[in-house]
């Protein structure tokens, strides 16, 4: 509005305080501001808010938000006013006065950015409320919930197409970091954004190091995995099922890690008081389901943990972006194992609805399960999903430590021949368990009890310990060459695909972990390199003087009732220490110093580095 520059490139250096524009958003920005519509496709963190925020300052009249995030607006809203803008939100959150004071600061031009929940956006009173103002441009966030084959598919986003109708001039930008193509289609479709010009970034998050690693004991993992690496880190940490989220963060809480629990099952006041304290504190680890996440914007996030098996690449990819936002080091790390396999298989075939749907869950699955076992880079398959290509990434598991690949033709027939055997010679069958006993000749009591030991398979795969079998089984489950038979309590079955591997057609190439390394690696010096990232990069003297400052933003956030990154991010507070600027002229240069936070913190960052 009135009060701020006219250029995209003044009020990003003004108002937010950044040298310069990343990627597509300057072009985002001028097609917008020029009345386009837009479809952005960006990779979590790849900085979609200002696609939005910038036109809506450049435009005359109030840009409305719609977003799913109820939970997060006060947030939103919160760090845009730090930056000297005028927002405000509309939710259940809120009594009817506080609602009706932002309808009037509406109505009189007074706010720059409206945020909104869908459902509350069409109810005839706020359609009405927003006919009687001056709309600049409608900006629909995390746009994907509109597609009903996604796991955030929100029904009311399908009714989001009234505001083509009803507003057809005014401009519309969609926004999504879910980025397949089909996914794409869906939302220009349904959101009737046919003639938007369509943004498709880079997915590619370098500063993210991705590892995939053999499941065992997997709390002992990932415990292990914290404590090597990101001991005193903000992290999330993902699992399937409310029962594993609670144990395992009673788990690494009884082992002296910081940890909260977050699902569905919690009261909205526990999962609102446990996300502000994430949001707030340094440090803490959150273990969740896939309920949380959307929308959370903390930038200093250092690792995203997974210790089940996502159910898609797409999800994963978008759970995985929440770590490192402020481009520094981070890990995403995914323990999977032959259980998870077993366990997705048969959840799949058990799930309700159409065939079409369980074969469009098992694509998915599918993809996932590539990723795990390629022994190729893992981010050029993660951006081959989403039809973007690039060379080995040299930040990755396999491209740090290539596995071996190994011919697993003969060990992959002897498992087949044995459940083949089975069921043709004697009508039975076993799962995972039993078969390894079986190849490696044990004698067990079940061995015994239907005379196994009899069997012309018994004892044939000697040579491979339990492990390797499990990890053959698993990837020939990955592979479907074997099936999870879920009427048969997770027995196997073979498929139509096993006979040719039977019959010596096909040969099979699998993944071995580098055991050993893997082990030891908390002892190296990849591993020293990545721990607490606060910690690394600056000289003693500097070091102090950002510990002074963050002890100084701490204060500030707490009295101002906002997290500590609202008010600086680390690497703004980092730059300062390390330039320990002079002047305000001097702090101006620095990234995240905008005009507005210049005057209300400026001498005090002054004096705080002064004095160290
Ligand atoms: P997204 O919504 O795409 O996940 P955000 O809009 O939250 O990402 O941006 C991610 C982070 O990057 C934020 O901390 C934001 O302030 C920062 N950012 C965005 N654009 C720029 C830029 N041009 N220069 C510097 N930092 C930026
Ligand atoms: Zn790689």
């Amino acid at each position: 509005m009135s009060d701020f520059p006219s250029g995209s490139l003044d009020v990003l250096q003004q108002v937010f305080g950044y040298d310069s524009f990343r990627g597509d958003q300057q072009a985002i920005i001028e097609h917008v501001h020029q009345g386009g519509d837009a479809l952005v496709l960006m990779p979590t963190g790849g900085g979609k808010s200002l696609c939005y925020q910038i036109p809506a300052l450049m435009r005359g009249g109030v840009g409305v938000v719609i977003s799913p995030l109820i939970a997060l607006m006060q947030n939103q809203v919160d760090a845009l006013i730090e930056l000297g803008v005028k927002a405000a939100f509309l939710n259940s959150t809120q009594d009817w006065r506080e609602a009706r004071d932002v309808e009037q600061a509406f109505l009189a031009g007074e706010l720059d950015l409206l945020y909104v929940a869908p459902e509350r956006l069409l109810t005839d009173r706020c359609l009405d409320l927003l006919s009687r103002g001056r709309v600049s441009l409608f900006a629909i966030d995390e746009a994907h919930c509109v597609s009903q084959w996604g796991h955030d598919f929100r029904p009311e986003y399908l009714q989001l197409s009234i505001l083509a109708e009803r507003w057809p001039q005014v401009p519309r930008i969609a926004l999504t970091a879910t980025a397949t193509t089909e996914t794409r289609r869906e939302i220009a479709q349904r959101l009737r954004l046919t003639d938007a010009r369509h943004f498709v970034s880079s997915f590619d998050r370098p500063n993210i190091r991705y590892r995939i690693i053999e499941k065992n004991e997997v709390r002992r993992q990932l415990l292990a995995f914290i404590q090597a690496e990101h001991m005193g880190d903000c992290g999330i940490v993902y699992c399937l099922s409310r029962a594993r989220v609670e144990e395992t963060a009673e788990f690494l809480c009884k082992n002296g890690i910081e940890a909260l629990p977050y699902h569905a099952g919690l009261s909205a006041a526990v999962r609102a008081e446990n996300q502000s304290r994430f949001l707030r504190e340094e440090g803490l680890v959150m273990v969740a389901t896939i309920a949380f996440g959307m929308g959370i914007d903390k930038p200093d996030v250092r690792f995203v943990a997974h210790i089940d098996l996502p159910k898609s690449v797409e999800g994963y990819y978008q759970e995985t972006g929440r770590a490192g936002r402020d481009g520094q080091p981070a890990t995403a790390w995914l323990a999977y194992g032959l259980q998870d396999v077993v366990q997705q298989r048969r959840m799949i075939d058990e799930s309700p609805g159409e065939d079409v749907f369980r074969r469009r869950l098992s694509a998915q699955l599918d993809a996932m399960l590539g990723l795990c076992e390629t022994v190729s880079c893992r981010r050029q398959r993660l951006l081959a999903y989403f039809d973007q290509s690039i060379g080995p990434c040299g930040n990755c598991d396999t491209c740090l430590e290539p596995p071996e690949a190994w011919d697993g033709t003969v060990a992959a027939q002897k498992i087949l021949s044995a459940v083949y055997r089975l069921w043709r010679e004697r009508g039975q069958r076993f799962g995972a368990g039993h078969l390894i006993d079986i190849l490696r000749g044990k004698q067990t009591d079940r061995v015994q009890q239907y005379d196994h030991q009899s069997l012309s398979v018994f004892g044939v795969g000697a040579d491979l310990s339990e492990q390797a079998w499990r990890g053959v089984l698993r990837q020939l489950l990955a592979q479907s060459l074997l099936a999870v038979d879920h009427e048969g309590y997770g027995t196997l079955a073979l498929t139509d695909g096993s006979r040719a591997v039977l019959k010596g057609e096909t040969t099979l190439m699998f993944r071995r972990e580098p055991e050993k390394k893997a082990r030891s690696r908390s002892g190296s010096k990849s591993g020293a390199s990545r721990s607490r990232s606060a910690d690394i990069v600056l000289p003693p003297e500097a070091q102090e003087r950002f510990e002074a400052l963050r002890a100084w933003r701490a204060e500030v956030a707490r009295s101002h009732g906002v997290p500590a990154y609202v008010i600086f991010h680390d690497s703004t507070l980092r730059e300062v220490a390390l330039n320990c600027p002079e002047s305000l002229e001097d702090l101006a240069q620095i990234s995240g110093v905008g005009v507005r936070k210049r005057e209300a913190y400026g001498e005090e960052l002054l004096r705080c580095v002064r004095t160290v």
